[in-house]
């Protein structure tokens, strides 16, 4: 199957930034064929879209996520240490693996529609949510939690090490999904617990993500405890490595940022979830100029209320900016870098995914220019992150197959889905509606 996209403002986003204007790019059997400036004579294909001047680039990774917390979104926004008040009990009071499978639909329909392609993922029933992404199409990086405490789907006292490595072993392989470890926090399993996950991750080859550097008392705990920071105890247990995706890193030191840098782990920053809690902005400019890949990510509809990466990318240019009183730091060309290809580079997945190339998975996103925001153009980058949002995403693609169109879902009937939503939030609701 050949699919042909003309007529678009191509953003390859490979390594001399090409940019086609007009430009094409035509698919093959899942697979990007070839692409460039359009031409008098173009390939032929078996369907040829016209892209009507739009904004075509690789599909949104977002880095950090856990998508069956969509019936958390607008709860108790305000509330201070929301997570251990809030979350945690709930989660074990009302979550169930029905409501993970109707939050994981719900939630891919908000990411596809928004141009996400491929997301990372850290929950309980998560086998639920790698059946969503089988069922919609989009690609998941997906890791059952690994907690010291009791949870909605393990009793167990070790905390789900075995059902995380049972998932593993369900779902690797397989095309859209891959299945990771994900210890929840550096703060919130044993020392025992957190080697074990890092270990499971290097016997499957896969990575291991989890929060770190996030809480002020995750870092007070760890100073208290054993006189380190939460990356230096990382590194002291052997948890610090190029199998590490560390989610948030806010409050680091100079030391930290060169241990990231020498264990080659890599991080996912959540700029939404980190500034709505008022928590910090993690130094992204020197994370990057040690050298360590970096990757957007939403954080669950809980935290950031969102689960799209304009957002995200507005919400980077807006703080970093002001954070480090320079205008000129991070173009939005860099921005829409660490959205895509730095996504990509965080999950070592860019020999695949991240950039439009030959060889390279066809996952792409269609950004309209028509919309009254969009007008005028003068730079596609900054048309990006300045003035569009996720209603502008008129065209999405994975792997080939066109999952959005025209704006709308192609295979998902997202008022179905939303019905069936609403109809099995009913006991959450009551449970929610008791912690306010
Ligand atoms: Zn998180």
């Amino acid at each position: 199957m050949k699919i042909l996209i003309k007529n678009a403002t191509v953003l390859t986003m490979d390594e001399e930034m090409h940019l086609y204007a007009p430009g094409y790019v035509l698919t093959r059997d899942g697979r990007i064929e070839e692409l460039g400036e359009e031409k008098e004579v173009l390939p032929e294909a078996d369907e040829t879209i016209d892209a009507g001047g739009g904004i075509l680039l690789p599909g949104f990774i977002n880095t950090h996520c856990h998508v069956p917390m969509m019936p958390f979104r607008s709860l108790g926004d305000d509330c201070p240490d929301r997570l251990r008040r809030f979350l945690f009990p709930l989660e074990n009071e009302a979550m169930t693996k029905e409501l993970v499978a109707l939050s994981a639909r719900y939630g891919i329909c908000e990411m596809l529609l928004a141009g996400v392609t491929t997301f990372t993922d850290m929950y309980y029933f998560e086998d639920e949510v790698a059946k969503a992404c089988e069922e919609l199409g989009i690609r998941g990086v997906l890791g059952e939690t690994v907690i010291g405490q009791r949870t909605c789907d393990s009793e167990e006292p070790y905390g789900g090490l075995l059902l995380a490595e049972e998932f593993i072993k369900a779902w690797k392989g397989h095309e859209l999904v891959t299945p990771i470890i994900a210890p929840h926090a550096t703060n919130t399993n044993s020392a025992e617990m957190l080697k074990k996950a890092y270990e499971t991750a290097l016997k499957y080859d896969t990575l291991c993500t989890l929060h770190a550097s996030e809480m002020d008392y995750e870092l007070k705990y760890f100073k208290d405890e054993y006189g380190q920071t939460p990356i230096e105890f990382l590194n002291t247990l052997g948890v610090l490595g190029d199998h590490l995706l560390a989610a948030h890193c806010i409050h680091l030191t100079e030391r930290d940022i060169s241990l990231l840098s020498e264990s080659k782990a890599t991080v996912s920053h959540c700029i939404g979830s980190n500034t709505k809690a008022g928590k910090g902005v993690a130094p992204v400019k020197d994370l990057l100029a040690a050298r360590i890949p970096v990757g957007l990510g939403t954080d669950g509809a809980s935290s950031g209320n969102t689960l799209d990466l304009f957002t995200q990318m507005r919400l980077f240019a807006s703080f970093h900016k002001t954070e480090n009183r320079d205008r000129s730091l991070f173009p939005a060309k860099e921005i829409v870098k660490l959205a895509t290809t730095g996504g990509a580079k965080t999950l070592h997945m860019e020999t695949a995914l991240g950039s439009l190339e030959p060889g390279k998975k066809a996952d792409m996103v269609l950004v309209e220019t028509d919309s009254v925001n969009m007008f005028p153009c003068y730079d596609p980058y900054s048309a990006l992150v300045y003035s569009a949002n996720a209603s502008n995403v008129e065209l999405v693609m994975v792997g080939g197959k066109v999952l959005v169109r025209g704006k709308r879902l192609v295979y998902a009937d997202l008022e179905k889905i939303r019905k069936e939503m609403e109809d099995g939030i009913g006991s959450f609701r009551k449970a929610a509606e008791s912690y306010i």
